[in-house]
């Protein structure tokens, strides 16, 4: 006997067609549970979408040959839906919105969920700038109509963040780095909208990461400051002030606090930046006992588990009577983190301290939050108050926005008054305290102009007369 027939005597026995077939199947079968292993670590267990495996596979064979485009997008606030309706109403969604994409791309892009909340579709074919749109478009298709969470309905945005390698050398990874750059772009400037990588927006990112820098070294040389502008009540009487960061002593020049107040907050460095304020504050004004003093309060600031007791420390130290704080905190914070939000203001109104709702009128102004959150004051944003000595429609809806603040027992403060003609419109629409460059812009504490109350009697008299 040959070795062949020592080593494959089924050979001989069935005949070597039979052995054939058998081997044909074993091989088809191999083939199978190989395809169905790739599929199971190739695709996403809550979605059905390819997952991040499969993503990154096709970004590292990506040879440049072709023009590609990668589109990032997460929806907006999953994080808070999440934390209200909990994990599986949250995972119903991510499964409604993924069969919703599956549904309206067909096979005209390929989808991907790549982490949480974050999907990313690559359209195939020619003309990538068209595919790109139509995608888009198709992510804007997959929202419009509501999700059900538990027992409710939400609309939802989504932001969106894109990359198109179009004659132009790139590798697969950094086009992807590129998308998601434009991503968080969108999610911190331009929520809900989509953002496309360019040349500039990389530098302009890049600069951002320097002013972060800046930031850290500017706290530790003690390069900021703070400025304080004065709140008038109807005599016209200095009742308060509104802390203001700013940052005089930075090497490249003067930044204004709208630049880089967003940068401390990426950087999380606002929670040292918003305690260097609060303290400069509570010492500026500990000898003021006829004023309060409202600092302003960062959505990132109610991450930090210790801002409660940090806050409660520098009342401490520096011996700052608490009912005289006032935090401002504006709308989108509260809808961004309510839970976080909830617990933290409680915590704050528990140690004494006012919260006021700013730039009240600018954004989502839901009166579910005014009553939810219980303010203890409401300021209405400059761009209400812009339109009031032109527009007597403007007059009306802040007449009606002071009727319900104090509906709910609020008092309400009107920001950003620039002429007498506002300021006499705006008593007479029934505001409790105004503020604006009428009455004084933010100056350092030397210089702010700030007569005490018993200075101003004969004026006030004059007024009330
Ligand atoms: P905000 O809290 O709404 O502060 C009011 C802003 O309006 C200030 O700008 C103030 O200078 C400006 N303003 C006041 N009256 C008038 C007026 O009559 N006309 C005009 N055109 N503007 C007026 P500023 O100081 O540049 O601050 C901008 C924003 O930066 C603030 O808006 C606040 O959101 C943020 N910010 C400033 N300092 C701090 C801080 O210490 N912590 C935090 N978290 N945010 C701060
Ligand atoms: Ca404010
Ligand atoms: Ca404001």
């Amino acid at each position: 006997m040959s070795s062949t027939h020592l080593l494959y005597p089924g050979l001989f026995a069935f005949g070597v067609s039979t052995y054939a077939a058998v081997m044909l199947l074993i091989v088809r079968k191999l083939i199978r549970q190989s395809a169905r292993l790739t599929d199971a670590t190739r695709s996403d267990r809550l979605t059905g979408l390819l997952n991040r495996f499969a993503f990154m596979s096709i970004l590292s064979a990506y040879d440049n040959e072709d023009d590609m485009s990668i589109i990032l997008f997460d929806l907006d606030g999953f994080k808070a839906i999440n934390e209200s309706f909990g994990i599986e109403a949250g995972d119903g969604l991510l499964i409604e919105m993924g069969r919703r994409l599956d549904r309206i791309c067909g096979d005209r892009c390929r989808l991907y969920r790549i982490g949480s909340d974050l999907f990313a579709m690559k359209p195939r074919g020619d003309a990538i700038m068209t595919r790109t749109e139509a995608a888009i478009a198709r992510i804007r298709t997959a929202l419009e109509i509501p999700f059900e969470v538990g027992a409710s309905h939400l609309m939802l945005t989504a932001s969106i963040g894109v990359a198109v390698a179009q004659e132009r050398a790139i590798s697969g990874p950094a086009l992807f780095e590129q998308a998601h750059m434009a991503l968080n772009h969108a999610k911190t400037n331009r929520k809900g909208q989509a953002v496309y990588y360019t040349e500039q927006l990389g530098r302009d990112i890049q600069r951002g990461h320097q002013i972060e820098r800046e930031i850290g070294e500017g706290l530790q040389r003690g390069e900021f400051s703070v400025w304080y502008q004065p709140v008038v009540d109807r005599a016209g009487a200095t009742v308060s002030v509104e802390a203001l960061a700013r940052w005089p002593g930075r090497p490249g020049g003067e930044l204004s606090p709208a630049e880089f107040i967003p940068h401390a907050e990426r950087s999380g460095q606002i929670h040292a930046l918003g305690l260097y304020v609060l303290r400069r504050a509570c010492i500026d004004f500990y000898d003021r006992p006829d004023l309060r003093v409202s600092v302003n309060l960062s959505p990132a600031q109610f991450h930090d588990t210790r801002l409660v007791d940090d806050v409660a420390a520098v009342l401490l130290e520096t011996g700052f009577p608490v009912e005289r704080l006032e935090f401002e905190v504006t709308e989108g914070q509260l809808i961004d983190l309510p839970q976080q939000a909830d617990k933290v203001l409680g915590r704050l109104r528990e140690l004494g301290v006012s919260i006021a709702l700013d730039d009240f009128g600018s954004g989502y102004s839901s009166i579910g939050y005014l009553r939810r959150y219980r303010f203890d004051r409401l300021k209405i944003d400059k761009s209400l108050v812009d339109g009031i000595a032109l527009d007597p429609r403007a007059g009306n809806l802040l007449v009606a926005t002071v009727a319900l603040a104090n509906a709910l027992d609020m008092p309400a403060t009107a920001e950003g008054v620039e002429t007498g003609e506002q300021a006499r419109l705006l008593r007479l629409a029934g505001f409790q305290a105004l503020q604006g460059y009428y009455f004084g812009r933010p100056q350092p504490f030397q210089k702010v102009a700030l007569p005490r109350k018993s200075d101003i009697l004969p004026f006030k008299r004059k007024e009330q007369a």
